[in-house]
């Protein structure tokens, strides 16, 4: 009556050491294929379940710990930026540094209270009140 009479599992075959445990294919502490990563090893390469299921588990003998096994290609990387999201991000601060008044690139985001850059909104902000404005056209 030992549970571990062996599995057919879709992904690996027929697995001989393995068993069926709570909907998963369960093999004993370092049974099982290569290739699964545990939630700890998965935090390890920088990678989180996003919603994927467990492929597997394992236990450790009389099943006191067990662990999750998750399949890499199931799992999304860690809240990490993609390059065409970076990209996006860059075109979007640009887009907020543009001046449409004087047409160019600012260097800073433009109040968008203003609408325009803070020389095209204040001509003559650069120059102290008391000083005469040069070069005004
Ligand atoms: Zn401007």
């Amino acid at each position: 009556m030992s549970p571990r009479c062996g599995v057919m599992t879709q992904r690996w075959g027929w697995q001989p050491t393995a068993w069926m445990q709570d909907g998963l294919p369960t093999w004993r502490w370092r049974a099982a294929p290569p290739g699964l990563l545990t939630r700890r090893q998965m935090r390890e390469h920088g990678l989180a379940p996003g919603g994927a299921q467990p492929v597997a588990q394992i236990v450790c003998r009389g099943g006191r710990r067990r662990g999750l096994l998750y399949d890499p290609a199931d799992l999304a990387p860690k809240r990490v930026a993609t390059a065409a999201q970076l990209v996006a991000l860059g075109r979007a601060l640009a887009a907020r540094r543009w001046c449409s008044a004087c047409r160019r690139d600012v260097g800073y985001c433009i109040p968008t209270s203003l609408g325009e850059c803070i020389e095209c909104h204040y001509p003559t902000s650069s120059v102290r009140p008391n000083e005469p404005v040069r070069g005004a056209a």
